[in-house]
């Protein structure tokens, strides 16, 4: 009987030996200086999408409220969502791995700023594997989604977000930048996560997005034209898309332009890119202007409704909603009947093969075309050598 024990203590040992990280260390060795007390949590290095970084590892069945996931259900990976901590780097790792039942939170990457205890910026942390469901986004909803935790990966950028409190009027507060460094690191994980899920352009949202009307984050600085011209990660207008002459040249969208600056018909607009509200629609607006027609001018992210945000409203719908190419591709995954003898090509003329490194300022889609078996990607890009 005892030398049942001790083998059985001795298989326990080893599995437990054999199955740990081989590359595990102390998050006080990974981060020196940042932690103090040790909040005993041990990370091992990955790559994140090309990204050195770590991981945080599973933590052992006694402590397991301190792993902050569950399961997916099955659901498919169709958004990906951005947030700012609102914390530093230190006290967002200590919420997202507590050990508490109450209101536990997480997201599956952290991604440091440069920080006054010597933390660089820019330093990408796993905290929840992407096959599992982190808890970021709460009773959100986009387009036919709701609960979008089942379907979304949630990037938390640390930065301490504005001076203030939430029910200071948006123009009002004060917004801290973003990191060079850190938003250069989450663009590169982003390009390849859009990449690896097929992740639409117009789901690549922030937090504030998806539940208007309870988050402030990512805030009106976070630099979504950036991400959109330098990764091609998300929605955004081209350089050339900025007029109503060039939004009907380029897409003829079934919608006039607004002659008329009208919250109702914002709103319907707004609504058929995807937002939803709970009833609070000045929410609503003033989100969709923090992340697109006012971003980077947090002054103007007021309830006004201007010219300049009735035109991105009407050019969004019209790219990325309304547009022949949208419906091109939506024909790809539905099915139709296979034009017999033709190719991908021929099917949807502007289905091309083309190198995502040539073409990083485009809006590109990999799709599985139905009719090729290959995979195809829409380019709208005329720099894209293979265009
Ligand atoms: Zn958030």
């Amino acid at each position: 009987m005892i030398h049942k024990n001790i083998l059985y203590c001795l298989f326990l040992l080893l599995t437990a030996f054999f199955l740990a990280p081989s590359n595990a260390i102390p998050i006080t060795d990974a981060y020196p200086g940042v932690f103090s007390p040790d909040p005993e949590i041990d990370v091992s290095s990955v790559n994140i999408h090309g990204v050195l970084g770590y991981a945080i590892n599973p933590f052992p069945a006694n402590e397991s409220n301190r792993n902050h996931y569950d399961s997916r259900k099955g659901s498919k990976i169709k958004y990906l969502i951005m947030h700012f901590t609102e914390e530093n780097f230190t006290r967002t790792i200590n919420i997202f791995t507590n050990n508490s039942r109450d209101n536990p939170t997480s997201a599956h990457y952290v991604i440091t700023q440069k920080e006054v205890n010597n933390l660089a910026g820019g330093q990408v942390l796993r905290v929840v594997p992407e096959e599992l469901r982190a808890w970021h986004a709460g009773t959100s909803a986009f387009g036919s989604d709701k609960s979008l935790n089942y379907v979304s990966i949630g990037i938390e950028h640390v930065n301490l977000g504005f001076n203030g409190n939430i029910s200071m009027p948006e123009m009002n507060r004060t917004y801290f930048p973003y990191d060079d460094n850190e938003i250069a690191a989450s663009g590169k994980i982003s390009r390849d996560i859009v990449k690896q899920y097929g992740i639409l352009p117009q789901h690549v949202l922030g937090h504030e997005d998806v539940q208007p009307a309870w988050k402030p984050d990512p805030g009106p600085l976070f630099p979504w034209g950036k991400l959109y011209h330098q990764y091609g990660v998300g929605a955004w207008l081209d350089d050339d898309e900025m007029s109503v002459d060039a939004i009907n040249a380029k897409y003829a969208p079934p919608r006039s332009f607004p002659q008329n600056l009208n919250q109702t018909i914002l709103l319907d607009m707004l609504h058929s890119y995807g937002f939803r509200s709970s009833g609070d629609e000045e929410r609503v607006i003033i989100a969709f202007k923090k992340h697109f027609s006012a971003n980077q001018f947090p002054a103007l992210c007021d309830p006004i409704i201007r010219v300049e945000d009735m035109f991105w409203a009407w050019a969004l719908e019209a790219k990325y909603v309304t547009s022949s190419l949208t419906t091109a591709t939506a024909s790809l995954f539905t099915g139709s009947p296979t034009p017999s003898g033709s190719s991908c090509v021929d099917a949807v003329p502007d289905c091309l093969q083309y190198n995502l490194n040539e073409c990083q300022n485009s809006l590109y889609k990999p799709i599985m075309c139905k009719y090729c078996k290959q995979t195809c990607n829409l380019c709208r890009d005329s720099t894209c050598s293979t265009f």
